[in-house]
């Protein structure tokens, strides 16, 4: 076994369970396994059960599978905005979503901050025009994480419109009442920490009706991946193409473990953690928290300005601890770090301890 931890926030750290899965995998021949054979659409049918149970999703929204968390990107666009989407950009990650849908030919409109703060409700102008509000709960590009208030306010002033939510790097930590968010994303290389290549959205029944109205006005909603006739293949629990299958053979087992230990020890763990992260950067003079503001700082992922990042990360990897580079034009000036389940307490201290001795 590799002695090698990765705090990079994705790919990370493999959920500590996931090599005996992968060996029982083999075993059972599950990569060999058709996808419309019964016993996948068991697996499917498992992982949206037990995805339910974990983040709490009404039982009318629809569990679609895909490649990640872009492909979903691309497809809400397709199928949940006919003209005008309007996006809360901070980071990376929320651009592109933006990006996106303004390549696929819509009106990407935009509130834009400046990176690593958050939204002040009060600032915001949404147009009338707007279908679609676009959040990212976790903003993995600058370690902002947006509270759950902000999102049910604007939902709430705004019933008519769809709120899609990027949830990729704040789940399973991330609670939320899903009844407020009409698609909700995810990639499963970060908080599930398994390995990349699958992405899961859920969807309420009006954004498939929405997708239904676009269809009907002779809109193009794209070609293999129509939420309407992918809404009858996810009642089978069937995707119109092939799945990653052995990711979700994992996905499923993984979210049984973490079950079995319970969200509520997760959560209390991942506070614990970042509270020791945190506390660790805000004593230490030579390091900067990049969110200024505690309230929108991420539980999941922590940004930290220092200009020797390079150097340290160098040093830190050969001791086999893998920090993540900052984001994009960040890359030298910050690191991150993820506190996703997968690390335990025990490897935040040893990176805390070796940091502090660098
Ligand atoms: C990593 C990430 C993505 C992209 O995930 P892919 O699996 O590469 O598509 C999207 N949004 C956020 C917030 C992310 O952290």
């Amino acid at each position: 076994m590799s002695k090698t931890i990765f705090f990079t926030p994705g790919p990370s750290q493999l959920y500590p369970t996931v090599t005996k899965h992968i060996k029982l995998a083999l075993k059972e021949n599950i990569p060999s396994l058709s996808h419309r054979s019964s016993k996948y659409s068991a697996i499917q049918q498992e992982v949206c059960k037990n995805l339910r149970i974990l983040l709490n999703i009404p039982d009318d929204y629809l569990m679609f599978v895909g490649g990640s968390a872009t492909f979903f990107m691309e497809k809400i666009g397709q199928n949940l905005i006919e003209k005008n989407s309007f996006h809360f950009v901070n980071g990376a990650f929320s651009k592109k979503f933006m990006q996106i849908c303004s390549k696929l030919g819509k009106n990407a409109q935009n509130f834009t901050v400046e990176e690593g703060k958050g939204f002040g409700i009060d600032k915001i102008c949404i147009p009338q025009e707007s279908e679609l509000l676009a959040f990212t709960a976790t903003e993995t590009s600058t370690g902002v994480q947006l509270p759950q208030n902000f999102i049910y306010e604007i939902a709430k002033q705004n019933p008519k419109k769809l709120i899609a939510l990027d949830v990729v790097s704040a789940i399973p930590y991330y609670q939320l009442d899903y009844k407020y968010i009409d698609a909700m994303f995810f990639s499963v290389q970060k908080g599930f920490g398994l390995p990349s290549g699958l992405g899961i959205a859920f969807c309420s029944p009006r954004a498939i009706e929405k997708s239904r109205s676009i269809l009907d006005k002779g809109v193009s909603i794209g070609s293999y991946y129509g939420f309407p006739e992918v809404a009858k293949d996810a009642q089978n629990f069937q995707t119109p193409e092939t799945p990653n299958v052995l990711d979700m053979y994992l996905l499923n087992k993984v979210i049984q473990d973490i079950l079995a230990k319970g969200l509520d020890q997760i959560i209390q763990e991942t506070e614990s953690k970042a509270k020791s992260i945190y506390n660790f950067f805000e004593q230490s003079p030579n390091f900067k928290i990049f969110v200024n503001n505690q309230y929108y700082r991420s539980q999941t992922v922590i940004v930290i300005d220092y200009d020797k990042s390079k150097v340290l990360i160098d040093k830190l990897s050969k001791k086999g601890l893998i920090l993540g580079t900052g984001y994009g034009n960040k890359k030298d000036s910050q690191f991150r770090i993820a506190n996703f389940p997968a690390i335990s307490k025990e490897k935040i201290n040893l990176l805390l301890k070796e940091i502090s001795q660098n």
